[in-house]
């Protein structure tokens, strides 16, 4: 197994970093995780695209451009020989002297990718998740891909502390986005999401399934729905690079409807899985 740090591909055994890497100690950096299918990544410009964002959002530079990384990863992939699995990169401020001002001169970020090897979740994605409701007590910047990920880590534990798959995140009576995933409801057969704003992370995801909507004619809205919309809601899925389009049939011990996946989140699977095929020729 090969990693790549700051621009070489080592081996992944030898692939370290400081103590006071800023990474390390303040979660000072941001990550991407990029789904692989076939040998191949789905929506890598996207991705790409959104890492260069968070890290400019965060005063980041990172010392490559967006093809130069583009082919590291692709190198990456060959020399992992990874067939279905994800790429994990993330880049921090780098190694300085722990003080919480950003260091001055000659600091360069570390960037870091590696590979893992995972399968499409089939069990979910056909009978779908159970998820809980949880109060969002995450920070007013949820739209970086901070490493900065208490919050989530705390409403998914929770989640899987009582058998489910999901913790929904909503502050007060406002829905926001899952702890690793964005939520989607249908009411009155119209798709609706969280607009895109500082509360939630703009899913890659999030906005293939908007298209695909686009596309075919399916009806959507990007509003904030309330806890009273979702535990009403005609059907829930919730999106993520991993998860894809994953059907919720249970909130809190209480079924979304009637208890299976529904029609449009069924059509959306579809559509989802012809878009795989497009990209990568699975
Ligand atoms: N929201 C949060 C908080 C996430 O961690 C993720 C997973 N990266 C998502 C939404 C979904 O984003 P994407 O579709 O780009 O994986």
């Amino acid at each position: 197994e090969f990693a790549l740090l700051n621009g070489s591909i080592i081996e992944r055994s030898e692939a370290k970093v400081d103590v006071e890497d800023r990474g390390y100690q303040f979660g000072d950096g941001v990550y991407e995780v990029i789904r692989i299918y076939n040998g191949k990544m789905f929506t890598a410009t996207e991705h790409l695209k959104r890492f260069f964002k968070s890290a400019e959002s965060i005063g980041i530079s990172i010392p490559f451009t967006n093809l130069q990384l583009k082919e590291m990863l692709q190198e990456l992939l060959i020399k992992n020989n990874l067939e279905t699995g994800n790429i994990y990169m993330q880049v921090t401020r780098g190694t300085a002297p722990r003080n919480h001002l950003f260091p001055t001169e000659n600091v360069v970020p570390t960037l870091v990718a590696y590979t893992i090897k995972g399968v499409r979740p089939l069990d979910g994605l056909k009978s779908g998740v159970k998820a809980i409701l949880t109060e969002d007590i995450r920070w007013l910047r949820c739209d970086i891909k901070s490493l900065n990920l208490l919050g989530n880590l705390l409403a998914k534990q929770k989640a899987s502390e009582q058998g489910c798959f999901e913790a929904i995140q909503h502050r007060g009576q406002d829905v926001t986005e899952g702890s690793s995933s964005n939520i989607f409801i249908v009411k009155d057969g119209t798709v609706i999401t969280h607009e895109s704003n500082h509360l939630i992370l703009k899913g890659i995801t999030r906005d293939v399934i908007l298209d695909l909507c686009t596309k075919n004619n399916i009806p959507v809205q990007e509003r904030s729905f309330t806890l009273v919309e979702i535990e009403s809601a005609e059907e829930a899925f919730l999106s993520s690079t991993t998860a894809e389009v994953m059907p919720v049939i249970e909130i809190d011990g209480k079924k979304i409807n009637s208890g299976i996946p529904g029609p449009l989140t069924r059509k959306l699977q579809d559509l989802f899985k012809l878009e795989i095929e497009k990209q990568c020729g699975v």
